[in-house]
């Protein structure tokens, strides 16, 4: 077995669960089932059983991953028509955190191919969901609000009014990420997640973001490590290692968050 070759076992998770607050109207576009004359263009991505808008985890993944590209200046193969960075460097603060697809599996080392971080479909907040359900009569659509934007077309310059589907800003939903940690080393890069959602903040989730959608921020945000024989082979309930943060405040403390995990880590078991 070659030093490539090493077997990676895990070691732990990181949950990391929080809110996010759409400080403006947030639009994540869905796909529209069928063509009804007069029917809403651009509508927004509902849950198709309890038709409430969502997040979904892909989007904010992206979402995350591409600013912490731009942020580390990571090349993107173009010419290959890809619209993300890829490389096989098992230091790379992207890839090791956010993973390589599937197809470029040759050229990565067996230990990079492992996505440590996963993002789950953001839902509705409780909260979020109870005033969205009062203002019902109000909302034109189930929890949701039509904007008229007027859209230039490009080749045309004519002015092309249509309707937008969207989440009223103040509406929450709870984010749920999993960290996993197959080396010690894992921990260091947690902070790139803080990071890229600290940078997401500062940029915009969802369509529109030039006409002033989608701004977000993360609160309450929770940090729980399940080490692997703890949680999952004594069914123990896991380590909390803080509560109710904000992105910048990870970040500032990543020190003490890091220390803490490598104790945890470090539990004989
Ligand atoms: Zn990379």
């Amino acid at each position: 077995m070659s030093a490539e070759e090493k077997q990676v076992k895990l070691k732990g998770k990181v949950i990391i669960q929080g809110k996010i607050n759409c400080e403006t109207g947030l639009r994540i576009g869905g796909a529209r089932e069928s063509l009804e004359i007069g029917g809403l263009e651009n509508i927004m991505i509902r849950d198709a059983i309890t038709n409430e808008p969502y997040i979904p985890g892909s989007s904010l993944k992206g979402k995350m991953r591409s600013l912490l590209e731009k942020a580390y200046g990571k090349e993107i193969d173009i010419k290959n028509r890809k619209d993300i960075h890829t490389c096989s460097n098992p230091q790379c603060e992207v890839c090791r955190v956010f993973g390589v697809p599937a197809e470029e599996t040759e050229k990565a080392t067996e230990g990079l191919l492992l996505t440590r971080l996963y993002v789950r479909d953001g839902r509705l907040t409780d909260e979020s969901r109870k005033k969205l359900d009062e203002l019902r009569e109000e909302l034109e659509v189930p929890y949701g609000e039509v904007k008229w934007e007027n859209v230039i077309n490009r080749l045309t310059s004519k002015a092309n009014p249509r309707q937008v589907e969207r989440v009223p800003a103040g509406t929450s939903f709870d984010f749920d990420m999993v960290y996993n940690i197959y080396e010690e080393e894992d921990i260091n890069y947690l902070k790139y997640v803080f990071q890229a959602q600290r940078l997401v903040e500062d940029d915009y989730l969802g369509g529109y973001g030039s006409r002033g959608y989608g701004k977000v921020n993360f609160s309450g945000i929770k940090i729980v490590f399940n080490g692997l024989s703890e949680v999952y082979e004594m069914g123990e309930k896991g380590k909390t290692i803080c509560e109710n943060k904000r992105p910048d405040e990870l970040l500032k403390e990543f020190d003490k968050i890091k220390e803490d995990l490598e104790r945890e880590l470090k539990q004989p078991t």
